[in-house]
């Protein structure tokens, strides 16, 4: 029994499926610009009605296929944001050496400067440390101290604690690695 069309076209659809999987997202963004200007090129073409009935058709078919991998890209951009928000990465063990790595990079990141950004407060300079307003609680005095190099924070109040991930984690209230990724690409400016 040889399979129908019906059963390629599905088979093809999930093979690009799981090759999207393992797209990085810069691919997956050029891929998405590529073909939404393919789109609107044959949608315009489409509009202007200068062709013949058959070109007019092969020009609905290429629409309706630009837009069903517009749609599988979109699904699978979608799918990494909602793990994104369950601090999941990928279960690439390469990957996750590097997300340790980049967790470890982060921890030199100057917490004072996350609390200036984050809370818009100047903070208050004694020594070699920076007291702020703990953001999580009415506050008084400056309980919130912010320690240099990799010393991190603490609050003297709340007892809550940590690296710059755990601060923008914590302001935030989002996953360890969301906030890893805010700090990147905010704070550090990486691609
Ligand atoms: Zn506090």
């Amino acid at each position: 029994m040889s399979a129908s069309p019906a059963d390629l076209g599905r088979a093809r659809g999930s093979a690009h499926r799981f090759s999207l999987r393992n797209t990085p997202a810069c691919d997956l963004l050029a891929e998405l610009d590529e073909r939404l200007n393919d789109l609107a090129s044959y949608e315009a073409d489409l509009d202007a009605s200068v062709f013949a009935d058959g070109n007019a058709d092969r020009l609905r078919g290429d629409i309706a296929y630009e837009r069903h991998h517009v749609e599988l890209i979109v699904d699978e951009m979608e799918r990494r944001e909602r793990a994104r928000a369950f601090g999941y990465q990928s279960p690439n063990g390469l990957r996750e050496q590097a997300l340790a790595e980049r967790f470890a990079a982060a921890k030199a990141i100057d917490c004072a400067e996350v609390m200036r950004t984050e809370t818009c407060q100047a903070g208050k300079p004694v020594g070699e440390r920076t007291l702020f307003t703990c953001p999580f609680h009415p506050d008084d005095t400056p309980s919130l101290t912010c320690y240099p190099g990799e010393g991190g924070w603490y609050c003297f109040s709340c007892r809550r604690g940590g690296d710059a991930v755990k601060l923008v984690a914590e302001i935030k209230s989002v996953g360890a690695v969301e906030a890893l990724r805010f700090l990147e690409v905010v704070l550090i400016g990486a691609a």
